[in-house]
């Protein structure tokens, strides 16, 4: 929880910035407007971006670089790097408030520029997996002897909660377990 909103709530004393001590600590000075943050965001702030980026209301600034459907390459990397910062950036402060230590920049950049492009090359590997399956859909039966297993699996991009399953089958197409 901020410190405005800790003071909002008689928990806390102070409204200030624990980081920077620059202005109450809201939800858009930790994220965005923070002397740590503000470093973070000035090495990654995309040219078509920048117009209103460090001006916005909070609800304008996620929503209008939140990862939703519907976009590809560099607006799809964009997005989800977004949401990476945004999380480092929380958890910096915490890690600053609870244990007094904080992250360089060059540190939440290179970690978050590591997880935006794991979720960029699975996004990429699921669309050419759909693709594949779709244009080979006839079900082969094993030999006589054997079982065949077939599996799928699907992952939602924006949560990245993910879910599988399996089905073995015998030579006749019969379900056997799964
Ligand atoms: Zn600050």
């Amino acid at each position: 929880m901020t410190n405005i909103e800790r003071t909002r709530r008689h928990i806390g004393m102070s409204s200030s910035c624990p980081v920077c001590g620059n202005g109450d600590e809201t939800i858009l000075h930790v994220l965005r407007d923070c002397l740590s943050a503000r470093m973070v965001w000035s090495q990654l702030i995309p040219p078509h971006h920048s117009g209103s980026f460090l001006s916005s209301s909070l609800l304008d600034w996620l929503s209008s670089n939140s990862p939703v459907s519907g976009f590809t390459g560099e607006e799809f990397y964009w997005r989800h790097l977004f949401g990476i910062i945004i999380l480092h950036l929380w958890k910096q402060r915490n890690n600053f408030v609870f244990k007094g230590q904080i992250w360089s920049t060059p540190a939440i950049i290179h970690s978050a520029w590591s997880w935006a492009k794991m979720i960029y090359t699975s996004h990429s590997s699921v669309h050419h997996q759909t693709h594949r399956v779709a244009t080979n859909q006839r079900w082969c039966p094993p030999s006589t002897d054997l079982l065949k297993l077939n599996i799928d699996a699907v992952v939602n991009h924006a949560t990245l909660d993910a879910a599988g399953g399996g089905v073995f089958r015998d030579n006749e197409g019969a379900w056997v377990v799964g």
